[in-house]
């Protein structure tokens, strides 16, 4: 065997073994017994020792440069480039570095969870003090002389640099206030009223999943705390959750993660399994979800179909008519919580996060003064101040679990989903008809045959600049924010 099919080899089980251990974590989300927990730890615990320890063999460096050196032809470069990112990483950090951060964020998380239900801030600088003392430490030395941060940032959205992130959230800031600024002089869109049935907003949930591509042959849904998706290949999972309150919850979840898993299903079989074969950032991993939840799943078309389903399975939805329903799925409101945040402001949010954690990386803030620049920063973009400390600062898991220069990641997505979405527009023309009809194939079908497929065949830049036929950038994303919420909150 030559060294690029010893490493495509290697490359594999190891892909299949993070399978496994993905399956894992989906289950202690899903089905597992409450009692399992600490067996459970020791389980995942195994098998991150298992594939750290593949990941580090020293026969991959070598592997990797006689594969380089022969030259193989544009898909086997590119799986190359995958190992070789990945390789380089891992090597870059030091071993007691690395577990030293593994044991201390799962520490942090539990610290953290206990603060935020505390509303209690102080209790976790202590422990996020070390975690950014040790991520400044990791970001180093993975950055090898360069931008720490954006050595970060590189293991999430490779080849993406925070002045590129300032460039293009520079122009996001400024045109997003005004639009907040204008629509919340309206008032609030009221939100539905009345119970919803659970089991019956499951059913539209799945129905909805298939409509935009999920192929359940390949995944099913379940019920978790927190949606999300998980898998590869032939399984690709997603999760959602239901309020009797809130039908939009589950409704538009499913949906976003839908996106996700669409991504993963859609990637060409001939790439299973191997480092192509997934995901190429989680940028573009956002812009698909975010596409299907807002730019499809949130349209004026496919809301038409929508009221009508929902009416059919509900009764009264407590709204006017369907003026008022497309009004209530795009409401602005004043809030706290990111994850709760509308199409506008939720990139404030983001960007917010990211300023912070650049200062942190960067040495510029400290832990002790991390929740007054929050607070400060939230002010001056949301227009009120923050209530407590769950509301601000400690409302988001990703510090506490070493998750630095991930958050930009979550607004690069819409940006991402802003392009694509007018290049599939210019090309597709009017898509309104068929998703009034709540036909949305014709959309997906155009982003499998642009982005999905390719998995991680071109770095996340060129991808998005092929599919839509120009470098990315913040304009596409804004015109339709202003188009759209501008005739909603005219004036
Ligand atoms: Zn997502």
């Amino acid at each position: 065997m030559g060294a690029f099919e010893e490493l495509m080899a290697w490359a594999r089980q190891t892909r299949a073994l993070a399978q496994v251990a993905g399956r894992l974590a989906w289950d202690q989300e899903t089905m597992m017994p409450r009692g399992a927990a600490e067996q459970r730890a020791e389980e995942a615990g195994a098998m991150e020792a298992v594939l750290h320890a593949r990941r580090s063999d020293p026969r991959v460096g070598a592997w990797l440069e006689a594969a380089e050196a022969a030259d193989p032809g544009p898909e086997a470069r590119a799986q190359l480039r995958l190992i070789r990112h990945e390789h380089d990483r891992v090597r870059r950090v030091p071993g007691d570095l690395a577990a030293e951060l593994a044991r201390l964020t799962s520490r942090a998380q539990g610290i953290w969870a206990a603060a935020r239900a505390e509303d209690d801030f102080a209790a976790f600088a202590p422990v996020l003090e070390e975690v950014v003392a040790r991520k400044r430490e990791e970001g180093a030395a993975l950055a090898d002389g360069g931008d720490a941060y954006d050595a970060l940032l590189d293991g999430f959205e490779p080849g993406m640099t925070a002045a590129e992130l300032d460039r293009i959230f520079g122009e996001m800031r400024p045109r997003l206030k005004r639009l907040r600024e204008r629509a919340l002089g309206h008032g609030d869109a009221a939100p539905l009223r009345g119970a919803f049935d659970t089991q019956a907003q499951l059913e539209l949930a799945r129905e909805l999943a298939g409509r935009f591509g999920y192929d359940f042959a390949r995944g099913r849904i379940d019920l978790a705390v927190h949606p999300f998706s998980a898998g590869a290949g032939d399984d690709v999972r997603i999760t959602t959750r239901v309020s009797a309150e809130d039908p939009f919850n589950c409704l538009y979840s499913t949906i976003h993660e839908t996106g996700h898993a669409a991504y993963e299903q859609g990637i060409a079989p001939a790439y299973r399994m191997t480092p192509v074969g997934q995901g190429v950032s989680m940028g573009v991993h956002e812009s698909q979800s975010r596409l299907y939840e807002n730019q499809l799943g949130r349209s004026r078309g496919f809301c038409h179909w929508l009221y009508g389903r929902m009416r059919a399975v509900f009764g009264d939805l407590g709204v006017a008519d369907e003026e008022a329903f497309y009004a209530t799925v795009n409401r602005l409101h004043r809030g706290y919580i990111r994850t709760e945040a509308d199409e506008v402001q939720y990139n404030l949010h983001v960007m917010l996060r990211y300023d912070l954690e650049r200062q942190l990386i960067a040495g510029d803030l400290e832990v002790a003064d991390l929740e007054a620049a929050w607070n400060a920063w939230f002010a001056e973009d949301f227009g009120y101040p923050v209530d407590r400390a769950a509301n601000g600062v400690l409302q988001d898991v990703h510090w506490s679990v070493g998750l630095f220069g991930y958050f930009p990641t979550y607004a690069l997505g819409n940006v991402y989903a802003g392009c694509l979405h007018a290049a599939m527009r210019a090309e597709l023309g009017e898509l309104d008809a068929q998703l009034a009809a709540g036909d949305p194939s014709a959309a997906t079908g155009w982003l499998r045959r642009h982005v999905q497929q390719h998995g991680g065949l071109y770095p996340p830049r060129e991808l998005v600049t092929r599919a839509c036929g120009g470098a990315p950038g913040a304009g596409p994303l804004l015109d339709y924010l202003d188009e759209k919420f501008g005739a909603l909150y005219p004036g």
